[in-house]
């Protein structure tokens, strides 16, 4: 299977602008859906060509092969991970992987199928820095509609100050909050998180944070 994601200056309409006033909701969502959307060429079935289209009885357009009429869904994809804590300090990994190589993140990372999402993130702090962790509740979930993404983190502990360097990972280590790298930080969804665990936690409780992250750099315009 061939698949590729359109990248924004790779696609065919540009993203109405969003700061008119009375903008076109639909056509708006219409335009994300075309900078979003994954290209396929050959059916994962049968190897013939599809077309893009609407199903019957659907909404959007999707792959639908043209020989054995197998629908291709895409959907959003799930990653997940923990803010661990240990003596008041928090587990962080220093990638060995792109995107981003060379920044801190929190353990996480895209979530299997047959497994929870309390499984992933424990297998995740285990993958990326052998540390064996106690999940203790959601703590935020950010959507990333743009790269078709949601990222769940939980918070939880370490048991022990046990943790190693794991094959995604060129170090690990606890921070106290002081000491947290925040403009060596991987991703806008880990600073995020590690900022309302923080406020949370000077506060002395914990809630359930929801939030969405819109593109850094918008996609080019329409003219005129
Ligand atoms: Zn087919």
């Amino acid at each position: 299977m061939y698949v590729t994601p359109i990248a924004a200056g790779q696609s065919q309409k540009s993203l109405p602008p969003t700061a008119t006033a009375g903008g076109d909701f639909g056509a708006r969502l219409d335009a994300i859906h075309s900078l979003t959307r994954i290209v396929i060429s050959y059916c994962t079935r049968c190897g013939a060509g599809v077309s893009f289209i609407i199903p019957a009885g659907d909404s959007l357009p999707r792959h639908v092969c043209t020989a054995c009429g197998h629908v291709h869904y895409e959907n959003p994809r799930l990653v997940v991970g923990c803010v661990a804590e240990y003596a008041g300090q928090i587990l962080l990994c220093r990638r060995a992987i792109e995107p981003r190589l060379g920044f801190w993140t929190l353990p996480a990372g895209f979530m299997e199928n047959g497994e929870s999402s309390a499984a992933a993130a424990r297998r995740e702090a285990w993958e990326e820095a052998r540390a064996r962790i106690i999940i203790d509740a959601p703590f935020a979930m950010i959507s990333v509609a743009h790269i078709n993404q949601v990222h769940l983190f939980y918070r939880g502990r370490l048991a022990a100050p046990e943790y190693a360097v794991g094959e995604e990972s060129l170090e690990v280590a606890l921070f106290a909050p002081a000491a947290i790298p925040w403009t060596e930080l991987s991703f806008r969804s880990v600073t995020l998180c590690l900022e309302r665990y923080l406020a949370d936690r000077r506060q002395g409780h914990y809630t359930f944070h929801e939030a969405e992250l819109e593109p850094l750099v918008q996609p080019p315009q329409r003219q005129g």
